[in-house]
């Protein structure tokens, strides 16, 4: 049987940070079911469950679980859970950030090493942890994906900290993909331009940033949520068999302007 090329039907996985209906992990795990995946879905905070429930439909009714990563009991239940599922993983979306908000306004020349390492624990070595325990699951190959933004490769007026964690998040997402390649797992980045949800609305001046890339980029909208999940499914689909290490831009083209 020849499956269609961006079929994920019997494809099993997992999609973290759902907070709400703006966030980028409802696009992607939306996305996923509409091409065919079963999923488990996770959010990271027990106050957003009553936000994400009325969501599962749209889903295909994942099974959904609380997964803060700092709390290493969930990240274990959640991968025992995967296997006793299906006993093997096809892919997992790692979508959540956080920086403190007095380190993340401040200039990154200023900020805390507690802000710094808090930072760098829940937005990109989170992504590692939660790779090394998907690895022995992906018995047949898989795809890891992580969400960055164009702040870690030049300077974005007001993301300041989350500038060096988004580039050491991509430079993850390298040797990463060279590490685990060989076993036929695929590691990505996609960086989406603004797009209007909770974790954005903690940079400041967000809007201004917003409506730059409205007015600016090449395609004059925003990038939404559901862009990024079709950029997902692409990935983690056959369609994209024989590409790795990447950072993608799904962005209307913004990236391109000077
Ligand atoms: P969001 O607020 O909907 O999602 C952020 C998620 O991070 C939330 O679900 C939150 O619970 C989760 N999170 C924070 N701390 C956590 C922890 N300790 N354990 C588990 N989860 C935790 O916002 P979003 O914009 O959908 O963010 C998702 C990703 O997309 C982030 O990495 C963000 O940096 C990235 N991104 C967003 C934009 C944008 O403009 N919205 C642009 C580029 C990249």
């Amino acid at each position: 049987m020849t499956t269609q090329p961006f079929s994920m039907q019997g494809k099993t996985g997992i999609v973290t940070g759902l907070a709400n209906a703006d966030s980028i992990a409802y696009g992607c795990a939306r996305a996923l079911h509409q091409a065919g995946a079963e999923m488990i879905v996770t959010y990271g905070h027990p106050k957003a469950e009553s936000h994400v429930r009325p969501l599962v439909g749209e889903m295909g009714d994942p099974e959904l679980m609380l997964c803060d990563v700092l709390d290493q009991s969930q990240v274990d239940a959640l991968f025992q859970r995967a296997d006793e599922r299906w006993g093997k993983l096809d892919f997992l979306i790692h979508s959540m950030a956080f920086a403190p908000r007095d380190d993340l306004h401040g200039r990154v020349v200023d900020c805390s090493w507690d802000g710094f390492a808090q930072a760098m624990n829940i937005s990109c070595h989170s992504f590692i942890r939660l790779a090394r325990q998907a690895e022995p699951l992906m018995k047949e190959g898989g795809t890891l994906i992580t969400l960055s933004y164009y702040g870690a490769e030049k300077v974005v007026d007001n993301y300041n900290l989350m500038g060096p964690v988004k580039a050491a998040l991509e430079s993850s997402v390298r040797y990463m993909a060279a590490e685990l390649g060989p076993r036929g797992i695929r590691v990505h980045a996609i960086s989406p331009g603004p797009i209007r949800t909770r974790a954005a609305s903690g940079i400041q001046d967000f809007e201004t940033l917003a409506r730059d890339a409205e007015t600016r980029s090449p395609l004059r909208r925003l990038a939404t949520v559901n862009d990024v999940g079709q950029c997902a499914v692409f990935l983690a689909s056959g369609a994209g068999q024989s590409l790795t290490g990447s950072t993608l831009y799904v962005d209307a083209g913004h990236n391109i302007r000077a």
